[in-house]
């Protein structure tokens, strides 16, 4: 294997002490604490591991964390009222409102009617147009972890080729925009793009976000190109257990690239860690503050 790996876990849990710090120093200075609310509606397992965890760890960071569960008969109305409520409340800085939502709710209404300066999902049209035009935004949590891994590994990235497989709003297309204001030529691939091993091969940075398990080969990666795999997938492996792969072929990738992200262990961890981020951001914007550099565009 001649790549070097992306250590995410590493990195998130030195961001997230950073982050612990930025907190203490602001609640001393200005006796301000940054507060998250997580909104859950229904009972869906993987959804409730998610909130649990972001919970924990907005804690850990020093911040104020707040959980509201509603069953999944909520109507739109209740959960509507709810986020006003958020909206109102100078002790939440960031209201997340986890996907997906039960059928009955329309998600492009709730995720409107989130405050912008509180959307640390970075999912707001206001946030997506801040974005597109280079604005002070607030960035979706996983291209950002990507980003700041980027810039951890290779420092400038003007002029790099970059190429983004996938098109989805919460990853694909902020991401290319974040590599865009990185100065980086972007190209954006999806599944109707037409010889994807050529285009991926023109790339010196290869961000993956497909949701198909190890589709991308290492013949199709340009040597000493990073790679950063974003890709969840859980497969049964040879032994019959389940296991989580990227959609990156790890093993054949990492013989080419030079460096890579491992799955689990490389851009998950920057997720959570992103939205504590996002977090500190938001509070530090709504008391007219800079938010601490490097964590935030
Ligand atoms: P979506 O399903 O929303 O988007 C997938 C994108 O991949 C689409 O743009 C689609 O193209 C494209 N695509 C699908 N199949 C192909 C193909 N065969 N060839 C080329 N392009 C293809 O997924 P997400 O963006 O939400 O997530 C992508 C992956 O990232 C998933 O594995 C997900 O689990 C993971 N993820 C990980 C996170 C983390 O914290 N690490 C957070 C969020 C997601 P088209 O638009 O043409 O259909």
């Amino acid at each position: 294997m001649g790549a070097d790996i992306i250590d995410g876990k590493a990195f998130a849990a030195k961001l997230r002490g950073r982050i612990a710090e930025a907190v203490a120093d602001l609640k001393r200075g200005k006796g301000l604490v940054p507060g998250l609310a997580v909104v859950l509606v229904g009972e869906d397992p993987a959804s409730q591991v998610y909130v649990r965890n972001k919970g924990r760890q907005t804690l850990e960071a020093g911040m104020a964390s707040e959980e509201h569960r509603l069953p999944a008969t909520t109507g739109q109305a209740e959960l509507l009222a709810l986020i006003a409520r958020l909206n109102a409340d100078p002790a939440v800085h960031g209201i997340l409102v986890q996907l997906p939502l039960p059928a009955q709710i329309d998600t492009a209404a709730v995720i409107g009617a989130v405050s912008p300066e509180k959307d640390v999902d970075g999912f707001h049209v206001i946030n997506v147009g801040r974005l597109a035009t280079g604005q002070k935004a607030l960035v979706p949590c996983t291209p950002l972890g990507c980003l700041m891994l980027l810039r951890d590994r290779l420092g400038d990235l003007s002029g790099a080729n970059a190429l983004v497989l996938g098109r989805s709003n919460i990853v694909g297309k902020p991401m290319a925009q974040l590599l865009l204001g990185e100065s980086c030529t972007v190209t954006i691939a999806h599944s109707r793009t037409r010889d994807l091993a050529a285009t991926c091969a023109r790339a010196d940075i290869l961000v993956a976000a497909v949701g198909r398990p190890e589709m991308v080969k290492g013949d199709w990666i340009r040597p000493g190109a990073t790679v950063i795999d974003v890709g969840i997938n859980r497969v049964e492996g040879p032994d019959g257990k389940a296991r989580l792969v990227g959609d990156v072929d790890f093993a054949s990738a990492a013989e080419v690239a030079g460096a890579i992200t491992p799955v689990p262990g490389g851009v998950g961890p920057m997720t959570i860690a992103c939205l504590l981020a996002n977090t500190l951001t938001a509070a530090c914007r709504a008391n007219g503050l800079e938010a601490p550099a490097g964590l935030a565009v």
